[in-house]
């Protein structure tokens, strides 16, 4: 085979950009695929999704556009010119300027990078800049480009989906299946990688859950903390959040009892940690986010705010993935290695009478509502589904504040009224269904007014706006049509029930979630 230029992948980049249809998308990639020789395909995948360094573990490529409008500009006194760069030469040169170090770190780079520039034609160079800013605008989105290596490669997409989600890494699995090593058997987690979270659906009550959830089911406590992966394996435990950031640090605790009461030699866990007062009780989940605010005084902040885990998956356990097992099929491994008092307390049932009381019981002691969840689903990576349910007292969404107003009165002097809004990931944009001053705490007006005003983009004098990233859950009396907003809705008596900090902005919920809550409320 010969080896494909860099040139070519600017041609397949043209003809991606010049087509809408998916499908044709991904017979393109795919007969790309098919011609490259096998250690071309990490490389061309990752220049393709704008990924040249892996996701996880690599140093960013540090080239910033100072940098590339400067190579690109300066003009190379070369003796011979040299040939167009192949495809790996491309991918090895800018992994090449990541690693550049010692003195005079930017001249290098840009050089290197001039170098590199002057041997591309100006479109191979749009596309070359287009995929070292990440985004190459062609729709080679991770989704196609799984499905093209399936194609290519003859793997079971649904293999695919999920060696990708085990490692996160699309330029491995690339590789993995130019080797022919991609197979159900195969498939295995990486221990201290943490894979996106299965999510849940919900219901109004307990009985529509349970019939969801297929009549007979597990009925747990919906703890009302933060979720946790827990990964155990060569002596060390990590944990890791909602978000998939590294939070061991802050809950040393639970890195302790699982050390000392799991037995495992190599294990992932899920779970919620929640904080409790010295009786036990669950105390409020603001409490349990101090740890997170405070970094200094840590330890003091910690022992005032007690944590208690409680485990409910088990994704892994020594050598074994469990993800395609059922769920009574890994709760039984769940149990037979945590001791009973760190399990989430459930029970498994048909009848809506004893889901009902279990629920009664679960709000009563201070919990937030029940998960019912299907005894024979596998756990899915990354998706909301109606394998899990759950069911809680007070129905609210989750916002993110794209907006707000300086207050009068007693409350001048802090901005303590929030635009609130919805995700809409068609435009991967905010669409604004609400406004409020409800629900904060003095201190919070605090801390809240500084953080905005670190995201302001924009300034109106009695209000700016902010870059969306603060994510709040927000209880409400009803939904209503509106044509205030241009997401259509507006939310009648919105309150702020706490930060959700585990939440990244993306995570919030959809315009079409929301709708979906309207149309449900309309029915009852
Ligand atoms: P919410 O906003 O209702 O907390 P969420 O959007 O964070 O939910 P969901 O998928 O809607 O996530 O609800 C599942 C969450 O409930 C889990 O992420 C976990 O943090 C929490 N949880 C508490 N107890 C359990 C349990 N027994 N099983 C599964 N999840 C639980």
């Amino acid at each position: 085979m010969r080896r494909p230029l860099f040139r070519d992948f600017a041609e397949l980049c043209r003809a991606l950009e010049r087509t809408s249809s998916t499908t044709e998308k991904r017979e393109l990639i795919a007969g790309f695929l098919k011609r490259l020789p096998q250690d071309e395909w990490k490389p061309f995948v990752l220049l393709l999704t704008g990924r040249v360094l892996p996701e996880t573990g690599g140093r960013p490529l540090n080239v910033g556009y100072a940098t590339i409008r400067k190579a690109s500009s300066s003009r190379l006194k070369t003796l011979l010119p040299l040939p167009p760069p192949t495809i790996s030469e491309v991918y090895s040169t800018l992994r090449a300027i990541a690693r550049v170090s010692g003195s005079d770190v930017q001249r290098k780079r840009t050089e290197m990078l001039a170098s590199l520039l002057s041997r591309l034609s100006d479109e191979e160079r749009r596309y070359l800049i287009r995929s070292i800013g990440g985004e190459m605008r062609v729709g080679a989105n991770i989704g196609l480009v799984l499905q093209a290596l399936a194609e290519a490669g003859n793997v079971d997409p649904d293999v695919l989906r999920k060696a990708y989600l085990l490692c996160g890494d699309i330029g491995e699995v690339a590789e993995r299946v130019a080797r022919g090593e991609v197979s159900r058997e195969a498939l295995k987690p990486r221990l201290f990688t943490p894979v996106k979270p299965m999510l849940a659906a919900s219901a109004n009550t307990v009985e529509e859950a349970l019939q969801l959830a297929g009549g007979r089911a597990a009925v747990e406590v919906k703890y009302d903390g933060i979720r946790v992966q827990i990964h155990v394996g060569g002596g060390g435990v990590r944990v890791f959040s909602r978000r998939l950031t590294d939070i061991t640090e802050n809950l040393p605790e639970v890195v302790d009892v699982v050390r000392e009461r799991v037995r495992v030699r190599e294990a992932i866990l899920e779970g919620e940690v929640i904080a409790v007062d010295e009786n036990g009780r669950p105390m409020p989940f603001q409490d349990l986010m101090k740890r997170f605010k405070r970094v200094k005084g840590f330890e003091q902040v910690a022992r005032k705010i007690p944590v208690r885990l409680y485990l409910f998956d088990i994704l892994y356990l020594d050598g074994s993935l469990l993800i395609d097992q059922p769920y009574h099929r890994r709760y039984e491994a769940l149990a037979s290695v945590v001791p009973p008092d760190l399990l989430a307390e459930r029970i498994v049932t048909d009848s809506v009478e004893e889901a009902r009381e279990f629920y009664r019981r679960a709000v009563e002691s201070g919990h937030e509502g029940v998960m019912v969840k299907r005894l024979d689903a596998p756990y899915v990576m990354g998706v909301r589904g109606a394998n899990w349910i759950k069911v809680k007292e007070v129905e609210t969404i989750d916002a993110v504040i794209v907006g707000a107003e300086w207050g009068h009165g007693r409350r001048s002097g802090w901005l303590s009224d929030y635009y609130l809004a919805v995700y809409d990931p068609e435009s991967d944009g905010y669409l604004i269904v609400g406004k409020t001053f409800k629900g904060l705490t003095d201190e919070e007006f605090e801390w809240i007014t500084r953080k905005l005003l670190e995201l302001k983009v924009a300034d109106e004098g009695h209000r700016i706006w902010v870059r969306p990233e603060i994510v709040v859950e927000v209880a409400f009396n009803e939904i209503q049509r509106s044509r205030r907003y241009r997401s259509g809705f507006a939310l009648r008596f919105a309150r702020i029930v706490r930060f959700r900090l585990d939440k990244s902005p993306r995570d919030a919920t959809t315009i079409q979630e929301l709708r979906e809550l309207y149309e449900k409320s309309e029915l009852s």
